[in-house]
Protein backbone atom coordinates (compact mmCIF):
# COMPACT_ATOMS: atom_id res chain seq x y z
CA UNK A 1 0.00 0.00 0.00
CA UNK A 2 1.95 3.10 -0.98
CA UNK A 3 1.95 6.02 2.21
CA UNK A 4 2.14 9.24 0.87
CA UNK A 5 4.97 11.21 3.28
CA UNK A 6 5.26 14.32 2.32
CA UNK A 7 6.34 16.23 5.57
CA UNK A 8 6.26 19.99 3.49
CA UNK A 9 4.99 21.65 1.07
CA UNK A 10 1.22 22.72 0.56
CA UNK A 11 -1.69 20.40 1.08
CA UNK A 12 -4.99 20.97 -0.74
CA UNK A 13 -8.09 19.48 1.05
CA UNK A 14 -11.35 19.08 -0.97
CA UNK A 15 -14.40 19.76 0.25
CA UNK A 16 -14.98 22.16 3.85
CA UNK A 17 -17.87 19.56 5.43
CA UNK A 18 -16.31 17.75 8.85
CA UNK A 19 -14.36 15.22 7.08
CA UNK A 20 -12.32 18.10 4.92
CA UNK A 21 -12.08 20.27 8.23
CA UNK A 22 -10.82 18.00 10.39
CA UNK A 23 -8.15 16.83 7.95
CA UNK A 24 -7.02 20.72 7.69
CA UNK A 25 -7.01 21.27 10.94
CA UNK A 26 -4.65 18.27 11.96
CA UNK A 27 -2.69 18.72 9.03
CA UNK A 28 -2.45 22.41 10.37
CA UNK A 29 -1.32 21.59 13.78
CA UNK A 30 1.66 19.30 12.25
CA UNK A 31 2.80 22.42 10.71
CA UNK A 32 1.72 21.98 7.23
CA UNK A 33 0.58 24.96 4.74
CA UNK A 34 -2.47 23.80 3.99
CA UNK A 35 -5.90 25.18 1.72
CA UNK A 36 -9.17 23.78 2.26
CA UNK A 37 -11.20 24.26 -0.82
CA UNK A 38 -15.02 24.34 -1.19
CA UNK A 39 -17.65 25.96 -3.43
CA UNK A 40 -19.53 26.82 -0.91
CA UNK A 41 -18.84 27.97 2.79
CA UNK A 42 -17.29 25.43 5.16
CA UNK A 43 -20.36 23.25 6.77
CA UNK A 44 -22.98 23.33 4.15
CA UNK A 45 -23.12 19.89 3.01
CA UNK A 46 -24.12 16.95 4.74
CA UNK A 47 -22.23 18.34 8.01
CA UNK A 48 -24.34 21.44 7.51
CA UNK A 49 -28.23 19.27 8.32
CA UNK A 50 -27.64 15.72 10.34
CA UNK A 51 -28.94 14.93 13.19
CA UNK A 52 -25.86 16.14 15.18
CA UNK A 53 -25.52 12.55 16.91
CA UNK A 54 -22.47 11.70 18.36
CA UNK A 55 -23.09 7.99 17.86
CA UNK A 56 -20.22 5.59 18.70
CA UNK A 57 -22.90 2.61 18.98
CA UNK A 58 -23.71 3.18 15.04
CA UNK A 59 -21.84 0.39 13.60
CA UNK A 60 -24.57 -1.21 11.85
CA UNK A 61 -25.13 -0.46 8.18
CA UNK A 62 -28.54 0.04 6.73
CA UNK A 63 -27.76 -3.42 4.54
CA UNK A 64 -29.28 -6.18 7.41
CA UNK A 65 -30.60 -9.28 6.28
CA UNK A 66 -33.90 -9.37 5.36
CA UNK A 67 -33.86 -5.61 3.98
CA UNK A 68 -35.01 -6.39 0.37
CA UNK A 69 -38.18 -7.70 1.91
CA UNK A 70 -39.02 -4.63 3.75
CA UNK A 71 -38.15 -2.22 1.38
CA UNK A 72 -41.66 -2.55 -0.44
CA UNK A 73 -43.98 -1.78 2.81
CA UNK A 74 -41.13 1.26 3.64
CA UNK A 75 -41.38 2.72 -0.37
CA UNK A 76 -45.88 2.28 0.08
CA UNK A 77 -45.86 3.41 3.85
CA UNK A 78 -47.25 7.33 3.57
CA UNK A 79 -45.07 8.19 6.52
CA UNK A 80 -42.64 5.76 5.97
CA UNK A 81 -39.10 6.14 5.75
CA UNK A 82 -37.46 4.97 2.77
CA UNK A 83 -38.64 7.59 -0.70
CA UNK A 84 -37.23 7.16 -4.32
CA UNK A 85 -37.41 9.18 -7.50
CA UNK A 86 -38.39 6.54 -9.67
CA UNK A 87 -37.22 7.68 -12.67
CA UNK A 88 -33.59 7.79 -11.04
CA UNK A 89 -34.17 4.08 -10.54
CA UNK A 90 -32.48 3.15 -13.99
CA UNK A 91 -29.08 5.14 -13.28
CA UNK A 92 -28.74 3.89 -9.51
CA UNK A 93 -29.03 0.09 -10.23
CA UNK A 94 -25.56 -0.59 -11.08
CA UNK A 95 -25.02 0.76 -7.42
CA UNK A 96 -28.25 -1.21 -6.13
CA UNK A 97 -27.43 -4.41 -7.05
CA UNK A 98 -23.61 -4.15 -5.38
CA UNK A 99 -25.13 -2.41 -2.03
CA UNK A 100 -28.13 -5.30 -1.62
CA UNK A 101 -25.46 -7.94 -2.19
CA UNK A 102 -24.29 -6.85 1.67
CA UNK A 103 -27.76 -7.78 3.39
CA UNK A 104 -26.21 -10.64 4.57
CA UNK A 105 -25.28 -11.70 8.36
CA UNK A 106 -21.53 -11.76 7.03
CA UNK A 107 -20.99 -8.36 5.55
CA UNK A 108 -22.92 -6.83 8.38
CA UNK A 109 -20.66 -8.30 10.88
CA UNK A 110 -17.70 -7.08 8.74
CA UNK A 111 -18.71 -3.90 8.48
CA UNK A 112 -19.06 -3.31 12.24
CA UNK A 113 -15.76 -4.72 12.89
CA UNK A 114 -14.67 -1.58 10.88
CA UNK A 115 -16.74 0.69 11.39
CA UNK A 116 -16.13 0.27 15.38
CA UNK A 117 -12.67 1.73 15.71
CA UNK A 118 -14.09 4.85 13.38
CA UNK A 119 -17.05 5.14 15.33
CA UNK A 120 -15.15 4.38 19.30
CA UNK A 121 -14.07 7.47 21.58
CA UNK A 122 -16.11 9.99 19.12
CA UNK A 123 -17.06 12.03 22.21
CA UNK A 124 -13.17 12.40 23.11
CA UNK A 125 -12.24 12.90 19.39
CA UNK A 126 -14.69 15.84 18.99
CA UNK A 127 -13.60 17.24 22.15
CA UNK A 128 -10.14 17.20 21.16
CA UNK A 129 -10.32 18.61 17.60
CA UNK A 130 -12.38 21.63 18.95
CA UNK A 131 -10.15 22.07 22.04
CA UNK A 132 -9.09 25.60 21.97
CA UNK A 133 -11.90 26.97 19.68
CA UNK A 134 -14.85 28.11 19.74
CA UNK A 135 -16.74 24.86 18.64
CA UNK A 136 -15.75 22.89 21.78
CA UNK A 137 -19.19 24.71 23.13
CA UNK A 138 -21.20 22.88 21.09
CA UNK A 139 -20.62 19.78 22.14
CA UNK A 140 -22.98 18.02 24.37
CA UNK A 141 -22.96 15.05 26.28
CA UNK A 142 -26.71 14.13 26.44
CA UNK A 143 -27.71 10.74 26.12
CA UNK A 144 -28.54 9.23 22.84
CA UNK A 145 -31.69 6.65 23.39
CA UNK A 146 -33.26 4.53 21.05
CA UNK A 147 -37.08 4.70 21.51
CA UNK A 148 -39.44 1.59 20.93
CA UNK A 149 -42.89 1.47 21.41
CA UNK A 150 -42.44 -2.26 23.17
CA UNK A 151 -39.37 -3.93 24.53
CA UNK A 152 -40.38 -6.89 22.18
CA UNK A 153 -38.97 -4.28 19.07
CA UNK A 154 -35.94 -3.91 20.77
CA UNK A 155 -35.99 -7.48 21.04
CA UNK A 156 -36.49 -8.46 17.68
CA UNK A 157 -33.11 -6.89 16.44
CA UNK A 158 -30.45 -9.75 18.11
CA UNK A 159 -27.99 -9.12 15.15
CA UNK A 160 -27.77 -5.37 15.88
CA UNK A 161 -27.60 -5.31 19.65
CA UNK A 162 -25.52 -8.55 19.96
CA UNK A 163 -22.65 -7.05 17.35
CA UNK A 164 -22.76 -3.79 20.11
CA UNK A 165 -22.48 -6.01 22.67
CA UNK A 166 -19.27 -7.86 20.74
CA UNK A 167 -17.64 -4.78 20.31
CA UNK A 168 -17.82 -3.52 23.96
CA UNK A 169 -20.40 -0.78 23.28
CA UNK A 170 -22.77 -0.55 26.52
CA UNK A 171 -26.46 0.55 27.26
CA UNK A 172 -28.91 0.51 29.71
CA UNK A 173 -32.79 0.00 29.21
CA UNK A 174 -35.74 2.24 30.60
CA UNK A 175 -39.36 0.78 30.31
CA UNK A 176 -42.75 1.62 31.94
CA UNK A 177 -43.11 4.82 34.01
CA UNK A 178 -39.83 5.38 34.03
CA UNK A 179 -39.76 5.77 29.74
CA UNK A 180 -41.83 9.10 31.01
CA UNK A 181 -40.05 10.26 33.96
CA UNK A 182 -36.91 10.31 31.98
CA UNK A 183 -38.91 11.84 28.60
CA UNK A 184 -41.82 13.27 29.55
CA UNK A 185 -42.27 14.91 25.79
CA UNK A 186 -42.38 11.27 24.31
CA UNK A 187 -46.09 9.98 23.73
CA UNK A 188 -47.33 7.07 25.84
CA UNK A 189 -47.42 4.36 23.05
CA UNK A 190 -42.91 4.32 23.38
CA UNK A 191 -42.67 2.17 26.31
CA UNK A 192 -38.62 1.20 25.67
CA UNK A 193 -35.47 3.57 25.77
CA UNK A 194 -32.40 1.80 25.15
CA UNK A 195 -29.68 4.60 26.42
CA UNK A 196 -26.43 5.15 25.12
CA UNK A 197 -24.02 7.28 26.74
CA UNK A 198 -20.92 6.31 26.63
CA UNK A 199 -19.15 8.06 24.16
CA UNK A 200 -22.19 9.43 22.86
CA UNK A 201 -23.78 13.59 23.03
CA UNK A 202 -24.08 15.77 20.23
CA UNK A 203 -23.46 18.42 18.46
CA UNK A 204 -25.81 21.58 18.39
CA UNK A 205 -25.87 22.93 14.89
CA UNK A 206 -23.47 21.07 13.24
CA UNK A 207 -23.14 23.76 10.42
CA UNK A 208 -21.96 26.28 13.05
CA UNK A 209 -19.74 23.94 14.73
CA UNK A 210 -17.73 23.51 11.49
CA UNK A 211 -17.64 27.62 10.50
CA UNK A 212 -16.24 27.84 14.49
CA UNK A 213 -12.95 24.76 13.04
CA UNK A 214 -12.70 26.70 10.02
CA UNK A 215 -12.76 29.70 11.94
CA UNK A 216 -9.99 28.22 14.20
CA UNK A 217 -7.84 26.81 10.71
CA UNK A 218 -7.78 30.64 9.36
CA UNK A 219 -6.86 31.62 12.25
CA UNK A 220 -3.90 29.86 12.96
CA UNK A 221 -2.81 29.87 9.17
CA UNK A 222 -4.73 27.93 7.09
CA UNK A 223 -6.37 29.33 3.66
CA UNK A 224 -10.09 28.74 2.44
CA UNK A 225 -10.67 29.46 -1.23
CA UNK A 226 -14.27 29.57 -2.07
CA UNK A 227 -14.09 27.67 -5.94
CA UNK A 228 -15.34 24.77 -7.54
CA UNK A 229 -13.26 22.22 -8.46
CA UNK A 230 -13.19 20.93 -11.59
CA UNK A 231 -10.07 18.52 -12.17
CA UNK A 232 -6.48 17.64 -11.45
CA UNK A 233 -3.60 18.57 -12.10
CA UNK A 234 -0.70 16.01 -12.89
CA UNK A 235 2.96 16.19 -14.04
CA UNK A 236 5.69 13.12 -14.49
CA UNK A 237 2.46 10.75 -13.01
CA UNK A 238 1.81 12.64 -9.82
CA UNK A 239 -0.57 14.94 -8.52
CA UNK A 240 0.41 18.30 -8.65
CA UNK A 241 -2.92 19.98 -7.48
CA UNK A 242 -6.40 20.85 -8.54
CA UNK A 243 -8.04 23.00 -11.13
CA UNK A 244 -10.89 25.02 -9.65
CA UNK A 245 -13.28 27.03 -12.14
CA UNK A 246 -10.96 30.57 -10.67
CA UNK A 247 -7.47 28.72 -11.09
CA UNK A 248 -5.15 26.30 -10.48
CA UNK A 249 -3.54 25.42 -6.85
CA UNK A 250 -0.58 23.67 -6.80
CA UNK A 251 -0.36 21.55 -3.79
CA UNK A 252 2.46 18.61 -2.86
CA UNK A 253 -0.55 16.44 -1.67
CA UNK A 254 -4.41 16.68 -2.56
CA UNK A 255 -7.17 15.07 -0.08
CA UNK A 256 -10.51 14.36 -1.80
CA UNK A 257 -13.25 14.99 1.16
CA UNK A 258 -15.69 16.28 -1.12
CA UNK A 259 -18.72 14.09 0.61
CA UNK A 260 -21.36 12.43 -1.83
CA UNK A 261 -19.57 14.18 -4.84
CA UNK A 262 -16.12 12.83 -4.51
CA UNK A 263 -16.64 9.07 -6.83
CA UNK A 264 -18.04 12.12 -9.82
CA UNK A 265 -14.42 13.95 -8.88
CA UNK A 266 -12.29 10.81 -9.33
CA UNK A 267 -13.83 9.82 -13.16
CA UNK A 268 -11.54 12.39 -14.35
CA UNK A 269 -8.58 10.32 -13.43
CA UNK A 270 -10.23 6.90 -14.25
CA UNK A 271 -10.57 5.66 -10.38
CA UNK A 272 -14.39 4.27 -10.05
CA UNK A 273 -15.93 4.07 -6.92
CA UNK A 274 -19.69 2.72 -6.64
CA UNK A 275 -21.39 5.61 -4.55
CA UNK A 276 -24.74 6.70 -4.62
CA UNK A 277 -25.98 10.07 -2.20
CA UNK A 278 -28.58 8.43 0.14
CA UNK A 279 -30.61 11.69 0.23
CA UNK A 280 -31.58 12.60 4.01
CA UNK A 281 -34.02 15.46 4.98
CA UNK A 282 -34.71 17.32 8.18
CA UNK A 283 -36.97 20.16 9.79
CA UNK A 284 -36.28 22.46 12.95
CA UNK A 285 -38.88 23.33 15.12
CA UNK A 286 -38.21 27.01 16.58
CA UNK A 287 -38.90 27.83 20.19
CA UNK A 288 -40.81 24.45 20.76
CA UNK A 289 -43.26 23.90 23.75
CA UNK A 290 -41.93 20.54 24.49
CA UNK A 291 -38.51 18.98 23.34
CA UNK A 292 -36.79 15.59 24.47
CA UNK A 293 -34.11 15.84 27.63
CA UNK A 294 -31.56 13.70 25.34
CA UNK A 295 -31.48 12.64 21.60
CA UNK A 296 -33.61 10.59 20.39
CA UNK A 297 -33.67 7.80 17.27
CA UNK A 298 -37.46 6.84 16.91
CA UNK A 299 -36.64 3.12 15.79
CA UNK A 300 -40.07 3.06 14.09
CA UNK A 301 -39.84 6.37 12.16
CA UNK A 302 -36.26 5.85 11.48
CA UNK A 303 -35.60 9.50 12.36
CA UNK A 304 -33.58 11.52 15.11
CA UNK A 305 -35.11 14.13 16.96
CA UNK A 306 -32.29 16.05 18.87
CA UNK A 307 -32.64 19.41 20.85
CA UNK A 308 -30.40 21.97 19.43
CA UNK A 309 -30.57 25.18 21.25
CA UNK A 310 -33.50 26.96 21.57
CA UNK A 311 -34.60 24.27 18.40
CA UNK A 312 -35.79 21.11 18.09
CA UNK A 313 -34.21 19.06 14.93
CA UNK A 314 -35.78 16.24 13.28
CA UNK A 315 -33.23 14.40 10.82
CA UNK A 316 -32.85 10.79 9.08
CA UNK A 317 -35.11 9.32 5.89
CA UNK A 318 -33.65 7.63 3.00
CA UNK A 319 -34.32 9.12 -0.64
CA UNK A 320 -32.62 7.64 -3.42
CA UNK A 321 -32.54 10.49 -6.36
CA UNK A 322 -29.51 11.45 -7.08
CA UNK A 323 -27.24 14.57 -6.44
CA UNK A 324 -28.91 16.72 -8.98
CA UNK A 325 -32.34 16.65 -8.29
CA UNK A 326 -34.48 19.44 -5.61
CA UNK A 327 -35.94 18.26 -2.49
CA UNK A 328 -38.76 16.22 -2.46
CA UNK A 329 -42.26 17.50 -0.29
CA UNK A 330 -42.75 14.07 0.75
CA UNK A 331 -40.16 13.52 3.11
CA UNK A 332 -40.67 16.60 5.00
CA UNK A 333 -44.31 16.27 5.21
CA UNK A 334 -43.22 12.72 7.36
CA UNK A 335 -40.62 14.56 9.36
CA UNK A 336 -43.46 17.02 10.47
CA UNK A 337 -46.46 14.40 10.93
CA UNK A 338 -43.96 12.17 13.15
CA UNK A 339 -43.42 15.22 15.16
CA UNK A 340 -46.60 15.22 16.40
CA UNK A 341 -47.22 11.52 16.69
CA UNK A 342 -43.98 11.16 19.06
CA UNK A 343 -44.54 14.19 20.79
CA UNK A 344 -48.09 15.16 21.04
CA UNK A 345 -49.04 18.13 21.80
CA UNK A 346 -46.16 19.66 19.94
CA UNK A 347 -46.52 23.65 19.09
CA UNK A 348 -43.77 25.50 17.64
CA UNK A 349 -43.17 29.11 16.39
CA UNK A 350 -42.20 28.50 12.74
CA UNK A 351 -39.53 25.69 10.99
CA UNK A 352 -36.69 25.07 8.37
CA UNK A 353 -36.46 22.60 6.01
CA UNK A 354 -32.97 21.40 4.51
CA UNK A 355 -32.18 18.26 2.20
CA UNK A 356 -28.82 16.81 2.34
CA UNK A 357 -26.58 14.07 0.65
CA UNK A 358 -25.21 11.02 2.58
CA UNK A 359 -21.97 10.12 0.79
CA UNK A 360 -23.10 5.64 0.79
CA UNK A 361 -20.47 3.90 -0.76
CA UNK A 362 -21.50 -0.07 -1.85
CA UNK A 363 -19.94 -2.09 1.01
CA UNK A 364 -20.79 0.94 3.45
CA UNK A 365 -17.32 1.59 4.76
CA UNK A 366 -15.82 4.67 4.15
CA UNK A 367 -12.97 5.31 1.24
CA UNK A 368 -9.86 6.83 3.02
CA UNK A 369 -6.12 6.29 2.40
CA UNK A 370 -3.90 7.13 -0.80
CA UNK A 371 -4.36 5.78 -4.09
CA UNK A 372 -1.85 3.01 -5.91
CA UNK A 373 -1.28 4.80 -9.13
CA UNK A 374 -1.83 8.10 -7.98
CA UNK A 375 1.10 9.39 -5.81
CA UNK A 376 0.24 12.85 -4.00
CA UNK A 377 -3.72 11.58 -4.09
CA UNK A 378 -5.47 10.72 -1.06
CA UNK A 379 -9.29 10.12 -0.48
CA UNK A 380 -11.39 11.00 2.68
CA UNK A 381 -15.13 10.03 1.87
CA UNK A 382 -17.97 7.90 1.95
CA UNK A 383 -19.00 7.79 5.84
CA UNK A 384 -22.76 7.38 5.18
CA UNK A 385 -24.99 7.81 7.97
CA UNK A 386 -22.45 8.33 10.62
CA UNK A 387 -19.61 11.13 9.13
CA UNK A 388 -20.13 13.51 12.34
CA UNK A 389 -19.21 10.32 14.86
CA UNK A 390 -16.08 9.47 12.56
CA UNK A 391 -14.71 13.39 11.16
CA UNK A 392 -11.94 13.96 14.05
CA UNK A 393 -10.96 10.26 13.79
CA UNK A 394 -10.96 10.67 10.14
CA UNK A 395 -9.16 13.61 10.18
CA UNK A 396 -6.31 12.68 12.55
CA UNK A 397 -5.94 9.21 10.37
CA UNK A 398 -5.67 11.21 7.19
CA UNK A 399 -3.11 13.86 8.17
CA UNK A 400 -1.11 11.30 9.50
CA UNK A 401 -1.10 9.12 7.03
CA UNK A 402 -0.18 12.66 5.17
CA UNK A 403 2.91 13.01 6.81
CA UNK A 404 3.60 9.44 6.88
CA UNK A 405 3.52 8.36 10.21
CA UNK A 406 2.84 5.19 11.68
CA UNK A 407 -0.66 4.59 12.46
CA UNK A 408 -2.12 2.20 14.92
CA UNK A 409 -5.10 0.92 13.03
CA UNK A 410 -5.13 -1.33 9.87
CA UNK A 411 -6.32 1.08 7.47
CA UNK A 412 -6.22 -1.95 4.65
CA UNK A 413 -9.87 -2.44 4.48
CA UNK A 414 -11.09 0.98 4.14
CA UNK A 415 -8.43 1.56 0.92
CA UNK A 416 -9.72 1.85 -2.29
CA UNK A 417 -7.96 -0.67 -3.97
CA UNK A 418 -10.62 -3.04 -3.11
CA UNK A 419 -13.11 -1.50 -5.71
CA UNK A 420 -10.42 -1.88 -8.61
C1 LIG B 1 -30.47 13.67 7.49
C2 LIG B 1 -29.09 13.27 7.90
C3 LIG B 1 -28.83 12.99 9.24
C4 LIG B 1 -27.55 12.59 9.64
N1 LIG B 1 -27.29 12.42 10.97
C5 LIG B 1 -26.04 12.11 11.38
C6 LIG B 1 -25.73 12.02 12.77
O1 LIG B 1 -26.56 12.28 13.63
N2 LIG B 1 -24.47 11.66 13.13
C7 LIG B 1 -23.49 11.39 12.20
O2 LIG B 1 -22.40 11.01 12.57
N3 LIG B 1 -23.73 11.55 10.86
C8 LIG B 1 -24.98 11.89 10.45
N4 LIG B 1 -25.24 12.05 9.11
C9 LIG B 1 -24.18 11.79 8.14
C10 LIG B 1 -23.18 12.95 8.05
O3 LIG B 1 -23.87 14.16 7.94
C11 LIG B 1 -22.27 12.77 6.83
O4 LIG B 1 -21.71 11.46 6.82
C12 LIG B 1 -21.12 13.78 6.88
O5 LIG B 1 -21.62 15.08 7.04
C13 LIG B 1 -20.28 13.71 5.63
O6 LIG B 1 -19.30 14.69 5.76
P1 LIG B 1 -18.36 15.07 4.54
O7 LIG B 1 -17.40 16.08 5.03
O8 LIG B 1 -17.83 13.81 3.95
O9 LIG B 1 -19.36 15.65 3.44
P2 LIG B 1 -20.07 17.08 3.31
O10 LIG B 1 -20.39 17.66 4.62
O11 LIG B 1 -21.18 16.89 2.34
O12 LIG B 1 -18.94 17.98 2.69
C14 LIG B 1 -18.50 17.81 1.37
C15 LIG B 1 -18.12 19.19 0.86
O13 LIG B 1 -17.50 19.06 -0.41
C16 LIG B 1 -17.87 20.17 -1.18
N5 LIG B 1 -17.67 19.85 -2.59
C17 LIG B 1 -18.20 18.82 -3.26
N6 LIG B 1 -17.78 18.82 -4.54
C18 LIG B 1 -16.96 19.90 -4.66
C19 LIG B 1 -16.22 20.44 -5.73
N7 LIG B 1 -16.23 19.88 -6.96
N8 LIG B 1 -15.49 21.56 -5.52
C20 LIG B 1 -15.47 22.14 -4.30
N9 LIG B 1 -16.15 21.65 -3.23
C21 LIG B 1 -16.87 20.54 -3.43
C22 LIG B 1 -19.32 20.41 -0.81
O14 LIG B 1 -19.73 21.73 -1.11
C23 LIG B 1 -19.32 20.11 0.67
O15 LIG B 1 -19.15 21.25 1.45
C24 LIG B 1 -26.51 12.45 8.68
C25 LIG B 1 -26.77 12.77 7.34
C26 LIG B 1 -28.04 13.19 6.95
C27 LIG B 1 -28.27 13.56 5.51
Amino acid sequence: MPAEQTTSGTVAVIGAGVIGIATALNLLRQGRDVVLVDRLEPGEGASFGNAGVLASSSIIPVTVPGLMFKVPKMLADPLGPVYLRWSYLPRMMPWLFKYLRHCTEDSVRHIARHMAPMTADSLDEHQRLAQGTAAAERITTIPYSFVYKERANFESDPLAWGLREEHGIPWDITEGDAVHEQEPALAPQYKCLVNLRHQHGTIDHPGDYIKDLAKAFTAGGGRIETAAVTGFERADGRITGVITDTGTINAETVVVAAGAWSARLLKSLGINVPMETERGYHVELAKPSIKPNGALMVADGKFVATPMGDELRLAGLVEFGGLDAGPSKAPINTLLKRAEIVFPGIAYESHTEWQGHRPAVSDSLPVMGPVDGHPGLVLAFGHHHVGLTCGPRTGRLIADMVMGKQLNQDMTPYNVARFQ
